[in-house]
């Protein structure tokens, strides 16, 4: 049973079927590669976990299927440079404002701070992996993947092909970190900053992984699967908020409108979501729209929230499910 919906887990493991049968044969969307032939990458990748609060596992397709966190990195190490600085500095160095446009879009910082907009889109990202503590190089990567292992419950690593060719293929990214530090919004060496967000981003998760990592937000900062704490919970509204307004890239005011729970999505293809207090969903399949969003990932929580009310400004009543609406 799923309390908080009213679901049994058979019924809602059916929905899953279904919803995993409807949006497979959706061919449509280009796939990101940061190089031409550095992996195979086949279009029909497409799996689906959700993971409760109370460490219930449901898991559709190729749930087991590792891909690249990339873009959804920014929602952890936004949590880490928070655990570090705390609210009041990290704002003052990223605001929290949408900006309406694309993730690498050059450089739109405000006028009079100089702040990036906000930490889901590559300026304020690469801001934000700025501040992550370390002694070194080595030591701020070890803090990261530490960081992603309590929210995951097991160590991840770093795809060192993608790595390579994403620092080789950056020189967006080398324009947007050469302009921030123009404007005193990072410190140190460009090079050392770079490197440590492509890092982030070249991380290999599944959509399980995905999902717990969803549901320890979902749960206040405590991962469900092993009990441990992988944020300090005050901070777990923070991200929530910032995944809520600026999360979909340029199409987060529709997300909300439709969708209207916090998520996170990255060009390998996975999108992630959470419910609060409820679960978290994990969705991958790697063609995208031209906003960068996965095609099928958009598709599968649209219907989940419509069929289960999860948006979060439905009435508590109408997530009574007991009998799916289909509205
Ligand atoms: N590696 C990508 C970049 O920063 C991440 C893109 C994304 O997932 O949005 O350019």
């Amino acid at each position: 049973m799923i309390a908080q919906l009213h679901v049994s887990p058979t019924s809602f493991i059916n929905d899953l079927r279904e919803l995993h049968r409807q949006y497979l044969p959706l061919r449509q969307g280009k796939i990101y590669v940061s190089e031409p032939d550095l992996v195979e990458i086949n279009p029909d990748w497409f799996g689906i976990c959700v993971v409760t609060v109370d460490g219930q596992v449901y898991t559709v397709g190729d749930w087991e299927q590792p891909f690249l966190i990339q873009s959804i990195s920014k929602v952890f190490a936004y949590g880490l440079a928070l655990s570090d600085w705390g609210r009041d500095y990290v704002l003052s160095r990223v605001d929290v404002e949408p900006t309406g446009d694309a993730y690498n879009s050059l450089i739109k910082v405000e006028e009079n701070s100089k702040r990036p907009y906000n930490p889901m889109v590559n300026t304020g990202a690469i801001a934000i992996t700025n501040l992550i503590e370390g002694k070194g190089p080595a030591h701020r990567l070890n803090r990261l993947l530490d960081m992603y292992r309590r929210y995951v419950g097991h160590r991840v690593f770093v795809d060192t092909p993608t790595l390579v060719s994403e620092q080789t293929a950056g020189d967006r990214n080398w324009a947007i970190a050469y302009l921030l530090r123009n404007f005193g919004m990072i410190s140190g060496g460009i090079k050392q900053t770079l490197d440590l967000y492509l890092q982030q981003c070249s991380v290999i998760i599944n959509c399980h992984d995905l999902a717990v990592m969803g549901a320890t937000l979902a749960n206040n900062g405590v991962n469900p699967m092993t009990g441990e704490q992988a944020i300090h919970s005050p901070y777990v509204k923070d991200l929530l908020s910032v995944m809520f307004t600026c999360g979909m890239y340029d199409f987060a005011g529709e997300w909300v409108y439709k969708v209207g729970f916090p998520a996170k999505s990255g060009v390998g293809g996975g999108i992630i979501g959470v419910v609060p207090g409820v679960m978290g969903i994990a969705v991958f399949s790697p063609p995208l729209d031209k906003r960068g969003n996965s095609i099928r990932g958009i598709k599968v929580c649209e219907e989940l929230s419509r069929r289960f009310g999860l948006h979060i400004f439905e009435q508590t009543a109408s997530k009574n499910l007991d009998k799916p609406t289909h509205k």
